[in-house]
């Protein structure tokens, strides 16, 4: 069903089309012919937003009060440029409504709202005038949505030494973003760095176009919070931004060996993570059951998670009730005192020099938490 109506209705019905009011200049086949007011209008309205770079897809209906066929009949679409499309004809005719086959027009790369206008010329048949009438519509033109991210921001850092983080930008609609330009901005609201995205995406999981920052942490020892943004590029991409936090901390003074030790087997335990807070320094044991950090002098906390799965076919008892491992199973390391907890290890610690930890830990079998027996 049509849409919208031309502006044209009043000026119909003020303009009285008697023969013997005309002036006397008035021609004589206009004298005697009958002058019909078309309506313009749309089977669809237009919408109200576009994104740049995209289309809008009309058809256009023209409506003589008469009922007149006007098919044949040829429009014109203006817009910024003078003539955006033009020649459009009127190739439908139900009785009522002639109607032009569908046009699919790319939108202008400007921001903002425009104004089209649809125009009807005037039609100058043996008896009848179709007057020329004319219908604008508006919309607006946005830049494509975007978002960012920043990773690999393993903060603490150093006061005054360099850091290197992963900064990402993703257009809703998919476009390539390499090349764009990102910038990094500090507490103090100063440009800290600039850079470049590449042009292929992180990962799979990671669909963003990335680049890496170096950066140079403050002077001093404290918690910041920093922006990366993606600044209004091009005209086709809206800015966004992204706030990381970050700490720094004094030069290291100490370094802090962690083994640790199945205490049944008195086998090493690998890949276990090892964590000294408050600020928070991590890493993960070797094959020999050890890890090294480098913190200054303080007191730290120090937490170990490690846990591997348990291989099917091990007897185990949950309480008093005996089991056998299916495959589902974790082994937990924590210390013997925590064994029926599986509370992780985690004790105090001053460090004032190099200091070497040794923890024993025993692996208890977790069972599943979706308990099928
Ligand atoms: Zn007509
Ligand atoms: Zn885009």
């Amino acid at each position: 069903m049509p849409v919208g109506n031309g502006n044209g209705q009043t000026d119909y019905n003020e303009s009285p089309p008697a023969v013997d009011e005309r002036p006397d200049g008035a021609g004589v086949d206009d004298l005697s012919a009958e002058r019909h007011k078309v309506s313009l209008s749309f089977v669809q309205a237009p919408p109200d937003e576009v994104l740049v770079g995209g289309e809008l897809n009309l058809t256009l209906c023209v409506q003589c009060p008469s009922g007149c066929d006007l098919t044949g009949h040829t429009l014109t679409i203006k817009g910024p440029e003078p003539i955006l499309i033009d020649g459009l004809e009127l190739v439908e005719f139900d009785g009522k409504v002639g109607k032009t086959a569908p046009v699919t027009i790319k939108v202008p790369p400007k921001l903002g709202e425009q104004t089209w206008t649809v125009l009807c010329p005037e039609a100058v048949g043996e008896d009848i005038i179709h007057e020329e009438e004319s219908l604008d519509f508006s919309f607006t033109v946005k830049p494509h949505p975007t978002s960012m991210a920043v990773w690999n921001v393993n903060s603490p850092f150093v006061v005054g030494e360099d850091f290197e983080i992963i900064v990402g930008v993703k257009c809703g609609l998919g476009c390539n973003m390499g090349g764009q330009k990102v910038v990094v901005i500090d507490h103090e609201g100063n440009e800290a760095a600039s850079g470049q995205l590449g042009d292929e995406v992180y990962s799979a999981a990671l669909d963003l176009y990335w680049t890496a920052i170096k950066l140079k942490a403050p002077d001093t020892v404290g918690g910041f919070i920093w922006t990366a943004k993606f600044p209004e590029p091009d005209g086709h991409h809206h800015e966004c931004d992204y706030h990381f936090s970050f700490s720094t901390t004094e030069p290291p003074d100490c370094e802090v060996t962690v083994k640790l030790t199945d205490k049944e087997t008195g086998d090493p335990i690998a890949n276990a993570q090892v964590t000294l807070r408050p600020k928070l320094y991590i890493g993960f044991t070797d094959e020999e059951g050890e890890v090294r950090l480098h913190v200054p002098r303080g007191e730290y906390k120090l937490g170990i998670n490690a846990a591997k799965q348990a291989p099917r076919g091990i007897e185990y008892k949950i309480g008093e009730v005996p089991r056998v491992t299916r495959g589902y199973e974790y082994i937990v390391y924590v210390p013997p005192e925590n064994a029926e907890s599986l509370t992780p290890f985690e004790r105090t610690y001053q460090i004032d020099e190099d200091t070497t930890i040794e923890v024993e830990l025993v692996g208890i079998i977790e069972p599943p938490e979706e308990d099928t027996l």
